[in-house]
């Protein structure tokens, strides 16, 4: 027997990469409200199979994704199960947000990797690089889409302090997960994210 799961903390504006077996869970938490986490996945035993936003939403079909839901690798197979969601509100539509992102979207001219660079980081001992890092689950991001004309809006996250999401692995995984470093998805407050492993 083990001991109640640590609470780990990702500071703002980074990332970290977890290993998760069958069955594992993995808690992702908002302490603070507000705030955005990028999650990808790539399977452990081929790091060829990863994370598609694609078939997800086509199974689904539905844009929006939440308890109960399945989310699948670009070979079909299932990778997580939703457990368990506090918020209820979560993106599987827009990448990463990236260091050209900020030049083209907000004119910012500093360099910040993004999501896309500390997910890229997070991934590197396992050789996956920058340009194999896909659409996202963006944990708590709030996009909304205009029915008649498919217009896109980023707004502020419904996650308050404390929601959170859980997904229990399908499959043996690498999970690289960030504190969103962009203004638009985090209400302009770059804050920490929390989360813990529940080992099978
Ligand atoms: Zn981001």
């Amino acid at each position: 027997m083990t001991g109640a799961p640590v609470l780990e903390r990702i500071p703002p504006c980074s990332g970290r990469a977890v290993e998760l077996d069958t069955g594992d869970v993995l808690v992702v938490v908002d302490p603070m409200g507000q705030q955005v986490s990028d999650l990808t996945a790539f399977a452990r035993d081929d790091l060829a199979e990863y994370l598609s936003s694609g078939r997800s939403i086509d199974y689904a079909s539905r844009l929006l994704l939440t308890t109960g839901d399945t989310l699948y690798s670009n070979r079909s197979n299932p990778m997580f199960t939703i457990l368990e969601d506090t918020c209820g509100r979560h993106d599987f539509t827009l990448t990463p947000c990236s260091k050209r992102m900020f030049e083209l979207l907000y004119d910012e001219k500093e360099g910040r990797p993004g999501c896309e660079g500390n997910l890229a980081a997070a991934l590197a001992p396992y050789g996956i690089g920058i340009d194999r890092i896909p659409v996202a689950f963006n944990i708590f991001m709030h996009v909304t889409y205009d029915g008649e004309t498919g217009q896109v809006a980023v707004l502020p996250p419904l996650s308050g302090p404390g929601d959170f999401i859980r997904l229990r692995a399908e499959m043996p995984l690498v999970v690289a997960m960030t504190a969103c470093s962009a203004g638009q998805s985090n209400n302009f407050s770059y804050k920490p994210i929390d989360f813990r492993i529940e080992r099978a």
